[in-house]
């Protein structure tokens, strides 16, 4: 089964281990991703997002950024034979007969901007299709629903409703339409996923979340969120992560399962309709007790799903018909 993923920090475990002086092999490694686990996926298109922390106060963000662009460019001219571009419907269409993994730039933090339109529009020239407006720090252009080492990081921790998008946020919105850049809501607050609500007037991502009601974490949608994205033509990745996906009330031991993976994608599918869900592994940003633990084990995922009840149609949609039918309508 043809498999493509939405998210994964591939290219940032990559830019630490450089950064380090300790650079890692793109053919085979020790993270969750690299090309023979890609290969062995059976993988048609794989997301990398640029993702900053901008917890790391030295680190200029946009330089961070830029630096995995750089990596990102090596590894399309070191494996050219295996790994090849993807910016418009067009380089879509010929994806699959091209024998070809597709890779597809994508950002992780829209702080990287430096909230100037210039920066935005020169990212979408150097192939950025998606973008998160924040990961878990407040920014120049929205508020997350999580800020690590806050006392509201605890579980079940509350939602934050009352701060969405800022002014130049809303700029932001408006010029990623503008240029058919993905506005990826994964990271946000209530308040601002029910800002794009409002304000979008094309389709938009939440990369890698799950549903709230199955697993009570603020990282993941509400029904109410999952029911208008699905009905404004939305995709929603399913992540992998224990913590969206475990509902049990011991938050020390919580385990990514393929059943709880199946239970998030049947209720995800219900209520938001069967052309909303895709995946969004969060590869290389996610650790634990993974049932799913790397690229290599997709047709473990999809043999699962089947036994959990899935029809050949549903999964197929899952895997990749759904992101590559949304992707070559919307870029
Ligand atoms: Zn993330």
């Amino acid at each position: 089964m043809r498999v493509w993923d939405l998210h994964c920090d591939t290219l940032s475990e990559l830019r630490y281990a450089e950064n380090d002086g300790k650079p890692l092999s793109f053919r085979k490694n020790q993270l969750q991703i690299d090309l023979e686990r890609l290969r062995r996926g059976d993988y048609l298109l794989q997301c990398f997002a640029c993702f900053v922390n901008l917890g790391r106060k030295k680190e200029n963000p946009l330089v961070s950024c830029l630096e995995q662009i750089d990596i990102f460019y090596r590894l399309l001219e070191e494996y050219s034979e295996d790994l090849v571009q993807i910016r418009t419907p067009e380089d879509i269409r010929k994806l699959p007969e091209s024998g070809k993994i597709g890779a597809m730039l994508t950002v992780e933090e829209g702080a990287v901007c430096l909230d100037d339109l210039r920066m935005l529009r020169n990212l979408y020239r150097l192939g950025v299709r998606m973008m998160t407006l924040t990961w878990n720090y407040e920014n120049g252009l929205a508020s997350p629903n999580i800020v690590p080492g806050d006392a509201m990081q605890v579980w079940p921790c509350e939602p934050v409703t009352d701060r969405g998008l800022t002014e130049k946020g809303r700029a932001f919105l408006e010029e990623m339409e503008r240029l058919h850049m993905i506005l990826d809501v994964s990271h946000l607050s209530d308040g601002g996923i029910m800002d794009v609500l409002e304000l979008a007037r094309r389709p938009f991502a939440a990369s890698h979340s799950n549903a709230r009601s199955k697993c009570g974490h603020v990282r993941n949608l509400t029904d109410e969120m999952i029911r208008k994205m699905g009905e404004k033509g939305c995709i929603v990745g399913l992540n992998y992560c224990a913590s969206f996906l475990d509902p049990s009330a011991d938050r020390s031991h919580v385990r990514s399962t393929i059943h709880d993976m199946a239970v998030h994608a049947r209720y995800l599918m219900n209520l938001g309709g069967e052309d909303l869900l895709a995946l969004g592994s969060d590869f290389d940003g996610i650790e634990g007790d993974l049932e799913i633990a790397g690229a290599q084990d997709l047709p473990k995922l999809a043999e699962g799903l089947k036994k959990e009840g899935f029809t050949e149609r549903e999964i197929e949609k899952i895997f990749y018909k759904n992101a590559m039918r949304f992707f070559e309508e919307n870029l």
